[in-house]
């Protein structure tokens, strides 16, 4: 729970927000107010970088006429076209992280994009997620998702530099300081130590240590860890201010973005989708992109093709703020801890078919705790703030689907990641406005073709 003062009163939300999720939860018309926290004016334009942490006093304070005098820019109507008119050359149904990153590279190219989403950005698996960025993920051979996760981490960088010239009031929590991977018995420890000889193919450092290396690299590692391994190259990013800032820095380009609008169906044309429908009326496109996470199976079942993405779901808890942090991410056998800029340690994950529940468990909640005390058993006395659920959207495979949808000559899918679409955001973001724009599906995406499940 996360403890406020709105206006002089008490308000828990139940877990951490950004400052424009407080005034959408409150209903407050954004035009119209003036907002400080603890004490100091945020200029609208600045609402999006602000988390809301414990212990915050918001005051909200209506406004005679209307409008902020620090923000020149007008009254942004309802971007609601009530015809196709109000479409654009890319519509994109499903505003997580894939989403935004697609229409973020989208508006660089110069491509007018809508993003729509039937809840609120970033507002999904998007929100659920952990923010590693660790293409090792449990250590496994160079494969086709260990490479493209690879080529992904090295584009982050020039990502994270690019945003923060283009939103320099968003921090993205961006930091590749390294994650530790834990063995607690020797079989264990052996199978950490088989991949140390993809080092040179993986070209990430990789570094063994001995269990009394561990405890001095993390002191608040358990006794009974036998060893593990030490990537100072991966790390984490905060996956809530990335897909803000990406969709920020798409807006500032022209593109568009609608909350609460699902797309229900689609006006289709000689085997083009010429328009989305949606409660708000049609919106016109000459291309379409699916990125509506597990949603996607539905959404492409309307267009008569089958995209075999599932939810998969995950539950964590944020655990903390404890007297001497953890310093890095930490991954053991059964869970992992992501200690978070704002002093919280997030620890994951279940990894469950529930079908389309986004809930958390009893039993589910216990699995994760307990995963999260044997790495560092102080855990278990630090307060549990919140905990939450999200759906992973998984494939029979195990590898992303991206690219055109069969049948369809204007339709791309993206979704699939399951448990890296964080990490994948920026190469997914890359390939798939690549595809778009020059008309022809890049070479690197062949492993990941819709059409392998076909036939
Ligand atoms: C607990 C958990 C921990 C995770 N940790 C990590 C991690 O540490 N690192 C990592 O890389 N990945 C992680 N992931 C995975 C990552 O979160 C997902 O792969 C990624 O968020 C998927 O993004 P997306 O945009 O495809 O889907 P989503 O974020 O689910 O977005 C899909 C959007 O589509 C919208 N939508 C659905 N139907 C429609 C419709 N009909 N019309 C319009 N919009 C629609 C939804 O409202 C939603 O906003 C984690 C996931 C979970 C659940």
């Amino acid at each position: 729970m996360v403890s406020l003062t709105v206006n002089g009163k008490p308000r828990e939300l139940e877990r951490e927000a950004s400052l424009p999720q407080l005034l959408r939860l409150l209903d407050v018309d954004v035009r119209l107010v003036a907002v400080a926290v603890n004490g100091e004016v945020v200029p609208r334009r600045q609402h999006e970088g602000i988390v809301l942490r414990d212990g915050d006093e918001v005051e909200i304070v209506r406004m005679v006429g209307g409008g902020s005098e620090d923000d020149p820019r007008p009254a942004i109507p309802d971007p609601r076209p009530g015809g196709a008119e109000g479409g654009a050359e890319v519509v994109i149904a499903g505003a997580g992280i894939i989403g935004c990153a697609i229409a973020y590279e989208l508006s660089r190219r110069g491509v007018s994009c809508l993003l729509l989403d039937g809840r609120r950005l970033g507002m999904a698996a998007t929100n659920a997620a952990a923010g590693i960025l660790a293409p090792l993920a449990e250590f496994r051979r160079p494969d086709t998702l260990v490479n493209f996760g690879l080529a992904s981490l090295r584009l982050y960088p020039a990502w994270v530099q690019r945003l923060r010239e283009e939103v320099p009031d968003i921090d993205v929590e961006f930091a590749l300081d390294g994650v530790l991977r834990v063995a607690f018995d020797e079989e264990e420890l052996a199978e950490l130590r088989a991949g140390l000889r993809y080092r040179g193919k993986l070209g990430l450092e990789l570094v063994e240590l001995d269990r009394a290396l561990m405890r001095e690299v993390e002191p608040r590692l358990a006794p009974d860890v036998a060893g593990g391994l030490f990537c100072p190259q991966e790390g984490q990013v905060s996956n809530q201010l990335f897909t803000l800032a990406l969709s920020r820095a798409a807006q500032s380009r022209g593109a568009r973005v609608v909350e609460g609008c699902p797309v229900l169906g689609f006006r289709t044309r000689g085997g083009r989708v010429a328009a989305v429908r949606t409660p708000q009326g049609e919106f016109a496109c000459d291309h379409l992109v699916l990125a509506a996470g597990p949603w996607t199976r539905p959404l492409a079942g309307k267009l008569g093709v089958e995209v075999q993405t599932r939810p998969v779901r995950g539950q964590m808890v944020a655990l903390g703020r404890m007297v001497t942090p953890i310093r890095y991410v930490i991954w053991g056998p059964r869970g992992y801890l992501v200690p978070r800029a704002n002093g919280l340690v997030f620890a994951g994950a279940t990894v469950e078919e529930a079908g389309f529940r986004i809930r958390t468990t009893k039993r589910g909640l216990t699995q994760v705790r307990q995963a999260a005390f044997e790495l560092v058993p102080q855990l278990r006395h630090a307060r549990e703030h919140f905990s939450w659920a999200g759906l992973r959207p998984g494939s029979p495979d195990g590898l992303p689907i991206l690219g055109p949808l069969p049948g369809w000559a204007n339709v791309t899918v993206a979704t699939g990641h399951f448990r890296s679409g964080i990490l994948l955001a920026p190469i997914t973001g890359e390939l798939i406005a690549e595809a778009i724009v020059d008309a022809r599906t890049p070479e690197a995406l062949a492993p990941f073709s819709p059409a392998r499940f076909s036939g």
